[in-house]
């Protein structure tokens, strides 16, 4: 038997339903990429503002970025929403489903929270690909409070989790002397051999790292003319290992190639990781026990991917938030078995029936998983006990 007040939230998800549908594609008609997400900012922020609630908007420092809070007392759980798009191939992560989505659980939890006795902050979340928005957002703050953070996440299937891995970014720049490549290359230093070399290395590399670790890196400057010695080269590289513990020994290990081949070209290397990691996503089981058990609730089946075999890969800044807050980042089911996301196939179901259902069921199950979370302190108590197991010798926001 639902209770009173989940009925009363999937009743009012319902009704929403257009509303948030109507959001979901104009979000998936603009895309926009990290931290140029003015659109979705403003159209979210506008639909929270028109249902009553109050909106901070360019929340925690990040223009594009949004909070809204209701409810006076009570446990504070956190709904996110992610609205940045991929470049060339538009919503091909389908986070325009994840906007709609969070919108609706919000919405639907601030309309009960007064007679429930809870609070919900919606936070809008900007510059997952890559660009680390929640991590910005938590080194202002925004994740100090709360008893909980979630978010649902489209893919091809309703798992419980993303196999996430943690993942950094290093840019290096090989420095040599140009000097014309037929008269006098005695004379040069070929930065651009330094950076195959270096490619060349990790390649080797690669043959003694875990099955789990990643490497991957493209070549972002090659030289201007083939009758020129390249004087410059850069690439760029994600480095991707289980957890953030982990990933460190991997990028000394992947430093060591990359600076190995200056000595062999006589050149130097310049290099710059990014201003943040990726970590890898703790779920908390607890929490994904209640997600589950609501979208059982809901008709859909949600399987373990370590048991299913059935898996989605990737780096999220969620993974920094579940260090911060007991988390949960499942996966909804949103396109036909085999379809991946970061496609164009992907991007076209992010916009049609099969999105539009998991938006309505998405908000549903998180705004009974909020319920949960209000209505059960047994709950949150196993919550916190099993996010006190979840440490890190590594700072996630450093
Ligand atoms: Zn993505
Ligand atoms: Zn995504």
């Amino acid at each position: 038997m639902m209770n009173a007040e989940k009925t009363a939230a999937i009743t009012e998800i319902d009704r929403l339903a257009p509303k948030l549908i109507e959001v979901s594609h104009k979000i998936h008609a603009h895309p926009e990429l990290n931290f140029e997400e003015h659109y979705a900012h403003d159209l979210l922020c506008s639909v929270l503002e028109e249902f009553g609630l109050q909106v901070t908007r360019h929340a925690y420092g990040v223009a594009t970025a949004f909070e809204a809070v209701a409810g006076l007392s009570g446990p504070e759980v956190l709904v996110l929403l992610e609205y940045d798009a991929l470049p060339g191939i538009g919503h091909g992560c389908g986070h325009n489903v994840i906007a709609a989505a969070g919108l609706g659980a919000g919405l639907a939890a601030a309309a009960l929270a007064q007679q429930v006795g809870g609070r919900v902050r919606i936070l809008g979340t900007p510059a997952e690909e890559g660009g680390g928005g929640k991590i910005a957002m938590a080194r202002q703050g925004a994740f100090k409070t709360g008893v909980a953070a979630m978010m649902v996440h489209p893919a091809d299937a309703d798992l419980i989790r993303m196999d996430s891995i943690a993942v950094h970014t290093v840019d290096v720049t090989y420095q040599g002397k140009a000097a014309h490549a037929a008269a006098a290359p005695w004379e040069g230093r070929n930065a651009l051999d330094a950076a195959v070399l270096g490619y060349v290395n990790v390649a080797a590399l690669r043959q003694h790292i875990r099955p789990s670790e990643r490497i991957h890196g493209i070549f972002t400057e090659a030289g201007e003319k083939p009758n020129i010695v390249p004087r410059q080269a850069a690439a760029t590289w994600y480095v991707r290992s289980d957890t953030i513990s982990s990933l460190q020994p991997l990028k000394k290990r992947v430093m060591a190639c990359l600076e190995g081949a200056t000595s062999a070209c006589g050149c130097t290397m310049h290099s710059q990781w990014d201003d943040h990691t990726y970590a890898d996503v703790r779920d908390n089981m607890a929490l994904v026990g209640a997600y589950v058990e609501n979208m059982t609730a809901l008709g859909r089946h949600v399987t373990d991917p370590r048991v299913s075999g059935h898996s989605v890969v990737g780096s999220t800044d969620m993974g920094n938030v579940s260090y911060l807050l007991p988390s949960i980042h499942p996966m909804i089911k949103m396109a036909p078995d085999g379809v991946a996301i970061h496609t164009e196939e992907f991007a076209h179901f992010a916009g049609g029936a099969l999105g539009d259902s998991a938006v309505v069921t998405g908000a549903q199950a998180m705004a009974m998983t909020v319920i949960d979370l209000w209505t059960k302190p047994d709950l949150c108590a196993q919550l916190s006990s099993e996010f006190a197991q979840v440490t890190s010798d590594i700072d996630v926001l450093a």
